[in-house]
């Protein structure tokens, strides 16, 4: 379904990802942990092609990207529509509605008419818990709720794969749950996730596979119980030691 092959980016001096392969398939949910700087920010943003790889190939679905070669703009559109992204800052539209937030880029994006947008995002928002919100402004919602919108908004314009990078880490942990919840709740409807998170229980009990990143690869992969109960790495132990 994904299929991320030799994925290169330096900035200056800096190898920031040093031909970082993973294939994720349909339906699975892959978390991503590691230290600081080890690259899973832009490993993700590499995926929908916030930031185009140096070289290598990005596959979503049908969509496929050759980074080292020549790319239409139309190419970068399609695989940022088609990899949805929630990040740690919501980044909701102050000044517009919750209804309005998720409209938006269904109209612009995919020339929705207003009525088709409207009804897909009620549909949305009522699947993230927050019906009762269609009209309040994301400064009147807790951080939960906004990020539960900022979900919304991504699942609106139908991704083949949802990208998460550090969804809860700017949330209370009690808040943060109701976001994890309506997470598994999306991996169990077979949404195929990558997950960049320091909440292991959630990788543990709602991820198919873990994945440690260090130093712009991967250090190590596999079943999340097996790698967090025995990890091969004394780096992955040392990590889990700091974060569990
Ligand atoms: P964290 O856990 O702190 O979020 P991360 O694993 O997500 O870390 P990245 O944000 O991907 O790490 O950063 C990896 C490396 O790339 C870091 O050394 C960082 O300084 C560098 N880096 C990231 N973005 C840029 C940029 N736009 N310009 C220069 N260097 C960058
Ligand atoms: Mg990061």
């Amino acid at each position: 379904k994904v299929a991320l092959d030799r994925i290169r980016k330096t900035y200056g001096e800096n190898v920031v990802l040093d031909d970082v392969t993973l294939h994720v398939r349909q339906g699975e949910v892959v978390s991503i942990i590691g230290p600081s700087g080890a690259g899973k920010s832009t490993f993700l943003r590499c995926v929908n092609l916030l930031e185009v790889p140096d070289s290598g190939t990005v596959r979503v679905g049908e969509h496929v990207l050759d980074a080292g070669g020549r790319h239409t703009d139309r190419q970068l559109e399609e695989l940022r529509r088609v990899a949805g992204m929630v990040f740690q800052s919501f980044n909701l539209f102050p000044h517009k509605t919750v209804l309005e937030n998720v409209s938006l880029a269904q109209r612009r994006v995919l020339g929705r008419s207003k009525e088709e947008a409207d009804e897909r995002s009620r549909q949305l928002i009522d699947r993230v818990g927050l019906a009762a919100k269609y009209d309040e402004h994301p400064r009147r919602l807790s951080g939960g709720q906004q990020q539960r919108i900022a979900i919304a908004r991504a699942l609106a314009l139908d991704p083949e794969v949802m990208l998460f990078d550090e969804p809860t880490s700017a949330l209370d942990p009690e808040i943060g749950l109701e976001v994890l919840a309506v997470m598994q709740e999306l991996a169990e409807s077979g949404m195929t996730m990558m997950v960049v998170t320091h909440e292991i229980e959630f990788a543990r009990k709602v991820g198919d596979r873990l994945v440690v990143m260090a130093d712009g690869g991967i250090l190590e992969e596999g079943d999340p119980a097996e790698v967090i109960a025995n990890p091969k790495e004394d780096r992955t132990r040392r990590f889990l030691g700091a974060v569990v």
